[in-house]
Parts: C-alpha cells; sequence; structure tokens
C-alpha cells in the first residue's frame, strides 16, 4: 500500500490532529491484518493541520464511535481507486459499550453483563449521561 493511494478501503479524514491514535483505539484498528497507515499533522486549509487514517480494507467502521469523538470528521469509501462514497457524521442518540460508566455504584458497576450505554442529553454541550444512573459521561476535548 502507498501512503497516497488506496485501491479498495477506508480513508478517514479530517481528523483532528493528534486524535487519530485515540481513533485507532476505539476503532480496534490493531484487530485488523490488513494494512493501515496514520498519517498525523497533515497541512489542511480549512483546519490548519489534520490527521488521516488509510485503511487498505472496507471493513466496517463504526459510525457513531466515530461521530461521538468527533462528528467534524468524514469517511471516504474508496473502490477501485476512486472515492464511491463519503460519510458525513454527527452524534449519535446513543452509544452502547464505547464509553464506560465511571459511578462505583451504578448498576453497570455490579452487574458484569449490563451494556453501557450512554444517551446524548445535550446536543449542543455533546454531554452524554449513563442510562441507568444519568452519571454525565466524561468530556471529550
Ligand atoms: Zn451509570
Amino acid at each position: 500500500m502507498t501512503i497516497d493511494s488506496i485501491k479498495n478501503g477506508i480513508v478517514i479524514d479530517h481528523i483532528q490532529a493528534g486524535k487519530s491514535m485515540e481513533i485507532y483505539r476505539f476503532l480496534n484498528l490493531e484487530s485488523l491484518d490488513c494494512s493501515v497507515a496514520i498519517i498525523k499533522n497533515v497541512a489542511s486549509g480549512k483546519m490548519g493541520k489534520k490527521d488521516i487514517i488509510k485503511i487498505d480494507s472496507n471493513i466496517n467502521i463504526n459510525l457513531d464511535v466515530l461521530g461521538y469523538i468527533d462528528p467534524d470528521i468524514t469517511v471516504n469509501i474508496i473502490q477501485g481507486g476512486v472515492r464511491v462514497d463519503k460519510h458525513h457524521l454527527e452524534l449519535p442518540a446513543k452509544i452502547t459499550n464505547v464509553i464506560f460508566c465511571q459511578n462505583p455504584r451504578c448498576i453497570t458497576s455490579v452487574e458484569q453483563e449490563i451494556p453501557h450505554i450512554f444517551k446524548l442529553t445535550d446536543r449542543k454541550n455533546r454531554v452524554y449521561r449513563c442510562i441507568y444512573c444519568e452519571s454525565k459521561a466524561k468530556e471529550q476535548n
């Protein structure tokens, strides 16, 4: 795989500079056996600097996770060397098992098999709360 072009795969673009490793972790990209390129601090007219992740395979990306981390990210689907699709993200209304409730008295701390579900309660300020105990999710910066 060359850094500039991939034939079939996914390009995650407009990542805030420095956030690519967080996304790599959240999307579990280390578990892939295809090539993954992380390009950091690319000059960008709009953003100053940005990060880009290129994945040399058409895997299923969890768009909710990406939208939660940063809704300004764009996801390009590449087939046969050309872009065939472009996803714009938004803050998901609900996320499951992406972040975990830190409240030791929350039922999710007691019952291991309960999914950790957070609901978007304030879209403007990007506030998510645990659906069980209403604890606020840790700030994303
Ligand atoms: Zn909770």
